[in-house]
């Protein structure tokens, strides 16, 4: 797992943390995008409101750093209820939920990111406290272990997952409400852009938040990043104002180019045009070749370059796309017959 920290990955990274809870909106009519998750979402509070009933359960699907985590504290907030925070790897045995849930007061929200890796006994505890609300606890060890059951306040889980299909099914039927968060149109990153650079007592005008959105790869949180760096790069260089070119100057210089492609993204597909004629090739060997780790590849590098279209996964294997040998300046091979290319950049790079 090298290079996790490039500018561009999705994933939170550390000095994300300690700005990023400046950045969430604090009211659900504050979240940009995502209309149709959102008018979901008004529709189900209103109506639990309306019964004083709890929320169902919720469940959010969709690549990293598009807002679940923000949603989920945005509904606690418009019911006015308590939301306590974990995750799938984080939880080992039933014992560190049960303090949560028989505190929760009813309605209150527990939030389980990563909810796709939870150990199969801590489904099997949560199950019951989803349905019946009730949880079984052990009160001893041992082939003749002792449980008792306990009652519990009816409140609502919300999970969160970069990968739905790794979820159980009897997991994912106990969700009233499950929603796919998208990637972000180019207008509403531009919002999103404008909306932090405001917070950040930032100015930067319409061109600047376009050329930063424009990278982001439909990311909230690559966007936020980006921002941040070309932040530094204008208060250092640009008395503070950013605009186009004060954003292409500092985006350039942390090698994000203007499709929002950065060094590993480059490196993938230079890889899969120089050393397999732009495939098609197997998943492994294109990251033996790169030194990189599988499902770091195929979960982290390639959602994006399929999506922009400069990558394909064929049954046969990875494909380059015409767009990627086009982007990278490599002549396109002549049907049947991939050739190397001329003025190779990897070798350059030794
Ligand atoms: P996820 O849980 O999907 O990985 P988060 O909820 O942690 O994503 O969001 C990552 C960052 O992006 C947060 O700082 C959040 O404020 C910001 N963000 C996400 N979606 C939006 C949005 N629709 N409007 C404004 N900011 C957003």
């Amino acid at each position: 797992m090298s290079d996790r920290t490039e500018i561009t990955t999705p994933e939170s990274l550390d000095d994300d943390a300690h700005v990023e809870p400046s950045l969430r909106p604090s009211r659900l009519a504050e979240f940009i995008g995502q209309a149709k998750v959102r008018e979901a979402l008004s529709i189900a509070i209103e109506a639990a409101m309306g019964r004083k009933e709890p929320l169902d359960h919720v469940l959010f699907h969709g690549p990293p750093g598009l807002g679940k985590t923000t949603l989920a504290s945005l509904l606690a907030r418009e019911m006015g209820v308590n939301i306590k925070t974990t995750s799938g790897p984080v939880l080992e045995k039933p014992a560190d939920l049960v303090g949560i849930l028989t505190n929760q007061r009813e309605g209150d929200i527990l939030f389980i990111d990563e909810i796709h890796r939870l150990r199969p006994i801590i489904e099997e505890f949560l199950y019951p406290a989803m349905e019946d609300w009730q949880v079984d606890i052990r009160l001893s060890d041992g082939p003749k272990a002792q449980t008792m059951t306990m009652k519990i306040e009816r409140f609502t889980l919300v999970g969160a997952t970069t990968r739905f299909g790794s979820l159980t099914g009897p997991m994912r039927a106990r969700f009233g409400i499950v929603q796919r968060m998208n990637y972000y149109p180019p207008d509403e990153l531009i919002t999103i852009v404008r909306r932090s650079a405001d917070i950040l007592g930032i100015e930067a005008d319409e061109h600047g938040a376009t050329e930063i959105a424009k990278r982001s790869r439909g990311t909230p949180r690559v966007a936020n990043r980006l921002l941040r760096r070309v932040r530094d790069y204008a208060q250092v260089r640009a008395d503070g104002h950013i605009d186009a070119e004060v954003a292409v100057a500092a985006l350039t210089l942390h090698e994000v180019d203007d499709f929002g492609l950065d060094r590993m993204d480059g490196q993938v597909l230079r890889t899969l045009i120089e050393k397999f004629g732009g495939g098609p090739v197997g998943l492994n060997s294109l990251a033996v070749a790169m030194g990189e780790d599988s499902t770091t590849l195929e979960e982290v590098y390639e959602p994006f370059l399929i999506m922009e279209g400069f990558l394909q996964r064929t049954p046969q294997g990875r494909v380059a796309t015409p767009r990627a040998y086009r982007h990278f300046g490599y002549e396109l091979p002549e049907a049947g017959s991939p050739s190397p290319p001329q003025g190779s950049l990897f070798n350059d790079e030794g």
